[in-house]
Formats: structure tokens, sequence, C-alpha cells
């Protein structure tokens, strides 16, 4: 390691740690939920950040705890006929990321684009023979802090 500042040793690791070693699985709702049941979802599986897909498991939008909580300043709202598309931010506006990418690159993307958390994605041919993302992992801040308390860890 000589010649080398430790500043430019811990970019050299963190470019070569690739998302797909430090993601989570993804929490997906299917397009045609309600508001109601993405609420659901998102406390059972304690996850900020829903991923919704068609029915051919493809990437259609995310929807976070804000575009939730947004739902009730109108008044009250029947959130089991409200479906999930009216609050989700939608294709092709969501940042991604693959499992090939490094962790810095992530980690970037989460502060230019100032979101919690990216779907990690695969390219894969629909259908209807367009191209669509199939949706393999789910990387978030708390992903990147893990990360980051993993590394001061270790000798
Ligand atoms: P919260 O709204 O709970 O603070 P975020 O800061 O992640 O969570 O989300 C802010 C906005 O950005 C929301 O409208 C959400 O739909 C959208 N958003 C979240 N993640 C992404 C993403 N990966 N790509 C594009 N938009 C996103």
């Amino acid at each position: 390691f000589s010649g080398k500042s430790p500043n430019r040793i811990v970019a050299q690791k963190l470019r070569r740690i690739e998302v797909g070693t430090v993601m989570s699985r993804p929490v997906v709702v299917q397009d045609d939920s309600s508001t109601h049941d993405a609420i659901v979802a998102m406390f059972l599986e304690d996850c900020g950040t829903l991923f919704v897909v068609d029915e051919q498991g493809l990437l259609q939008g995310v929807v976070s705890r804000k575009d939730l909580l947004k739902l009730n300043m109108g008044g009250p709202q029947d959130l089991q006929k409200l479906p999930v598309g009216i609050v989700m931010t939608r294709m092709p506006n969501i940042v991604t990321v693959e499992a090939g990418d490094s962790v810095w690159t992530a980690a970037k993307k989460l502060v230019v684009h100032e979101v919690d958390a990216v779907p990690v994605t695969r390219r894969v041919a629909r259908s209807d023979g367009k191209d669509g993302l199939e949706v393999v992992g789910r990387l978030s801040k708390t992903n990147i802090t893990r990360l980051f308390v993993e590394l001061g860890e270790s000798t």
C-alpha cells in the first residue's frame, strides 16, 4: 500500500464492493393494489420504499412513506379504493442500479437524487418485445450504513 493515502484506499475499496453483495430482498406490490394494501405491506415488511410491478414482475413505479402520507392531506380518503398508481413515482422517472454496480455508484445516486432507496434491476425482454426492468433487490440508505459500520469494524 506504499504511496497510497488512506482516503484513496477507502475509495478503491468502495468502488470494488458490488451492490449485489449488500442489497436487501425487494418488497414489491402489484400495480393493481390499493393504497391501503401498500400501507399494510410497508408495515408488515418493515420497509420504507415499495416497488410496484406489473403482472410480468417488471418495474412500474416506486411508493415511499411520504407518497402515502400525502394521501391524507386532502382529508379522509377511502384508501381501499385508491389505486397505488395514484401516488407512485412512475417509470421512466425511477432511479435504478444493477447488481454489478459499485456501492459507491449506488450511494452517489441516493445522495444526488435525494431518495432513500433504489431498486436493483436487470434488463429483460417483455412479452410485447420491448425492454423492461426486472426487480432483483433493494439498495437503501440502511444497506450503506450497515456497510459503513462493518468497514469501520474490520482491521
Ligand atoms: P420519503 O418520501 O419517505 O421521504 P424518499 O425520499 O425516498 O422517501 O422519496 C421521495 C420521493 O421520491 C417520493 O415521491 C418517491 O416516490 C420518490 N422516489 C423514491 N425512490 C425513488 C427512486 N429510486 N427513483 C425515483 N423516485 C423515487
